[in-house]
């Protein structure tokens, strides 16, 4: 089939985790044990998300900022325009910068009502390109977008996707994460795309393994991700068989990693929904070994 065996690869690929801000004390040391757990991998970075309507803000700014004094990994946090002027996102930015935070992920966001219109504050941003060029004014950070391989489902075609993505690099965005997907061609299809429009910054697939069909489907129908049907039969009877369908889970991803590898991709961002085994595993499959065991960034 052409694809290399897991046991030939060498690990030369960076990759990047995503997080989310913790709810309770117990989701808390939950999201700890997997920075710590994924920390020796030596991350390119790690990113915290950022609740619809700034409702998350205080949550994404401290663990952001945990995450770069204790385990002194590089991180990012997420930033979206929602309900926000302008002078409350430079505020916010501002603090993000004077704490060390280098690195932003800017979105848009949703509206806060699910299925409602985006409508921009009236002192706001109105999309991630707007935001892009604001942070740039404010400070010199490196500054991450998101991509969608499937286009966003607010889009007029594609194309018009694609355009908005090369304004949101124009404006000065170093590159861009995608929305999760499932079919490794719609990504390499997808990255041909932008190359021909002239985007060549670096366009990171977002890997979601999945190990829960029915959350998935869920998460997907918001975004417009297309859940295949091979998901639903490789899943089928695992319900109460939480061993064997992690097991499943982790070759199902590791296939997937190892069909983008095999198409050239050397980058790869992980949603991990703040758990490690499924990234960690997949990660090993793909050669990489840790840098430094327990003492993440020290030798950085
Ligand atoms: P934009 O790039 O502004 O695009 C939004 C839509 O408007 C697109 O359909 C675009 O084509 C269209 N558009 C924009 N400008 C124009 C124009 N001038 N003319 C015509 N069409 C235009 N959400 C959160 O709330 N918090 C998070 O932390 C978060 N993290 C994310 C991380 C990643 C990697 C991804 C892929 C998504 C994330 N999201 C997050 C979800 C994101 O906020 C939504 O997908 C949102 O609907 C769009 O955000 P955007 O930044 O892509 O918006």
């Amino acid at each position: 089939s052409g694809l290399p065996l897991f046991a030939d690869l060498p690990g030369d690929v960076n990759v990047s985790f995503e997080f989310f801000p913790p709810k309770t004390e117990k989701m808390e040391a939950q999201l700890w044990d997997a920075v710590e757990k994924l920390a020796p991998l030596n991350p390119a970075f790690v990113s915290v998300t950022y609740g619809a309507g700034g409702s998350t803000r205080e949550r994404t700014h401290a663990t952001v900022s945990r995450i770069i004094r204790q385990a002194k990994l590089p991180a990012a946090a997420h930033l979206t325009c929602v309900e926000a002027s302008k002078a409350e996102i430079r505020a916010v930015a501002e603090q993000y910068w004077e704490e060390g935070v280098r690195h932003i992920v800017a979105l848009r966001g949703d509206p806060t009502t699910p299925g409602g219109k985006f409508e921009p504050h009236p002192d706001g941003y109105a999309s991630a390109a707007e935001l892009v060029a604001g942070l740039k004014e404010i400070a010199p950070f490196e500054i991450s977008v998101a991509a969608y391989p499937e286009t966003h489902p607010e889009a007029s075609c594609p194309q018009a996707d694609i355009d908005n993505l090369k304004r949101k690099i124009d404006a000065g965005a170093d590159r861009a994460i995608t929305q999760f997907f499932f079919s490794p061609e719609c990504f390499l299809e997808f990255r041909e795309k932008l190359l021909a429009n002239g985007i060549t910054a670096p366009v990171l697939p977002g890997i979601l393994p999945v190990s829960n069909v029915a959350q998935t489907r869920k998460m997907a129908a918001m975004c417009g991700a297309a859940i295949p049907d091979w998901m639903d039969r490789l899943f089928e009877g695992l319900d109460e068989r939480p061993g064997a369908r992690k097991l499943v889970a982790a070759t199902i991803a590791a296939e997937f990693c190892r069909s983008l590898y095999a198409g050239g991709v050397r980058d790869f961002h992980f949603y991990t929904l703040n758990r490690a085994d499924l990234s960690y595993a997949i990660c090993h499959l793909l050669g990489m070994r840790p840098v430094v065991s327990n003492l993440a960034g020290e030798a950085k």
